[in-house]
């Protein structure tokens, strides 16, 4: 975000603030104070928890259920804004991979899914498939996507990416090479795309495995650099 608004010649930098979770509120409070503050970038394991310090949230936001950005207005107000499925589907648009009339299996029914979830259906798949270790929040996903969305093609099912088109790894796995795979890799075949949200590896054992069954991949940064712009137009107050 430095090197952002370094090359449009923006007074701002973008700084670290380590906060536990305990603090959040204490902190928040000490933040609305802070005058020359425009906004805050939020990450795990706050997303949510913040959301319920915010006086106002964005449509999104409040969707998801979930903040990852937040202005601070002058007299201290805090708006709290969602970011992170769109930057999801801008970097799949980008990468060439229309999402738009695709049958879509997600793994993950997380803060991360959660957004991507809402931004899919927002830009047109055919059908939503949420598979979750925890079938209860899959349901549950499921239930408010299908709130907002009353006649899309929402369901909750196994691992198996058999009859997809895209297939995402929206939960945490990957980030240890431990890690069980997050849907049954046998079963990709192409011309399926196998989508990743972890961008730590950048080249995730899920990545991998797609990559050998012959699938195309995307790996999990572009939906952190597809949001710069995004965020830091939000914080100035520029877009919501
Ligand atoms: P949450 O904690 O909200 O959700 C974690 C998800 O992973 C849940 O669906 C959980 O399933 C699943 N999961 C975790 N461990 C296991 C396991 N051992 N076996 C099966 N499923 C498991 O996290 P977030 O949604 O906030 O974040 C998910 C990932 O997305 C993180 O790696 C994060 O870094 C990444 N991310 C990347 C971004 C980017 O810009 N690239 C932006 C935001 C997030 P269950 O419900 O059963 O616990």
């Amino acid at each position: 975000m430095n090197a952002y608004f370094s090359a449009l010649g923006r007074d701002a930098v973008i700084v670290p603030c380590h906060v536990a979770a305990e603090d959040l509120e204490e902190a928040i409070m000490g933040l609305r104070r802070m005058r020359n503050l425009d906004g805050i970038i939020v990450t795990v394991p706050h997303k949510e928890a913040v959301a319920t310090l915010c006086d106002s949230l964005t449509e999104e936001a409040r969707l998801v259920g979930a903040v990852n950005a937040i202005r601070r207005h002058p007299d201290g107000h805090l708006k709290g804004g969602q970011f992170d499925g769109e930057g999801f589907v801008a970097g799949l648009h980008k990468a060439g991979h229309s999402v738009a009339g695709r049958r879509v299996l997600m793994a993950g029914a997380g803060g991360a899914a959660s957004g991507i979830g809402f931004a899919l259906l927002r830009h047109g798949v055919a059908a939503l498939t949420i598979y979750n270790r925890t079938a209860d929040r899959a349901e549950a996903l499921a239930q408010r996507l299908r709130d907002t969305y009353p006649a899309a093609s929402i369901s909750v099912t196994g691992p198996d990416p058999s009859g997809h088109d895209i297939v995402v790894n929206a939960t945490s796995l990957g980030l240890r090479q431990d890690d069980p795979m997050p849907i049954d890799t046998q079963r990709l075949v192409p011309p399926m795309v196998a989508a990743e949200v972890v961008m730590q590896p950048e080249v995730t054992p899920f990545l991998t495995a797609a990559a050998q069954r012959g699938c195309a991949t995307h790996g999990g940064y572009p939906m952190l650099a597809e949001q710069v712009a995004l965020l830091a137009q939000f914080i100035a107050g520029e877009a919501d």
